[in-house]
């Protein structure tokens, strides 16, 4: 489809939209932006409209709806994400709920699951929605004229939350340190000197160290 060919713009979005079907058009009716409004600002946000991007901003909206969450952008000090994969569907995701992990509302799980549990702090409920193992076969099945992204977009815009997702209740301990907002103490590392934030020391032989200098360091020294 040539709609394809410049995912930037918004016929792009509108193309997912277009169904000679109006039975599987999903009505978004409640007070958030509509899909097609976010999978807008999702393109833009991430670079391009992709499958992800659409199953991502599916999954947010579901999300922020069972917590009751119209507004995530006015009601911004409410919601802590946790993400549990480092793909284009966490752009998505971060976006609609509008958690950023420099407000420290963004919490990354390096599972690689395509799923996120939304928190709501003020009421202490958290629902954790997964894409469904299915869902990729659901979208071959609506659209298999269609070449695999081109579909998955369509279908994913498309299909019911129920064939798209799992839903779980869950409870999250977020810890104090771990709230946006939280005022500690800042430790120094008694071997490379670097200040620590958030409880983040490991205390050992009575020395407070720096997560690298106890060993779990991702990098060393070069040379
Ligand atoms: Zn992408
Ligand atoms: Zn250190």
């Amino acid at each position: 489809m040539r709609t394809y060919e410049n995912p930037r713009g918004r016929g792009a979005v509108a193309a997912i939209f277009a169904s000679s079907d109006s039975r599987l058009r999903i009505p978004y009716t409640y007070a958030m932006k509509s899909l097609a409004e976010y999978l807008d600002l999702a393109a833009q946000a991430h670079g391009h409209l992709c499958a992800g991007q659409v199953l991502g901003v599916r999954l947010a909206m579901l999300g922020l709806r069972e917590l009751g969450i119209d507004d995530p952008v006015a009601e911004r000090k409410r919601l802590v994400t946790y993400v549990e994969i480092d793909r284009c569907v966490t752009d998505a995701v971060a976006l609609v709920a509008n958690c950023r992990l420099g407000k420290r509302a963004l919490k990354f799980r390096d599972w690689g699951k395509v799923a996120a549990t939304f928190v709501d702090l003020k009421t202490g409920r958290a629902v954790r929605i997964a894409a469904r193992e299915s869902s990729k076969q659901a979208a071959r099945d609506m659209f298999p004229e269609l070449e695999k992204e081109a579909g998955q977009q369509k279908a994913y815009a498309q299909l019911s939350d129920e064939i798209l997702f799992d839903k779980k209740w869950v409870k999250v301990e977020v810890q104090p340190e771990d709230l946006p907002g939280f005022k500690g103490p800042r430790v120094i590392c008694a071997v490379c000197g670097e200040g620590i934030n958030f409880k983040r020391e490991v205390v050992r032989d009575g020395r407070t160290l720096c997560c690298s200098c106890a060993g779990e360091s991702y990098y060393k020294p070069a040379n």
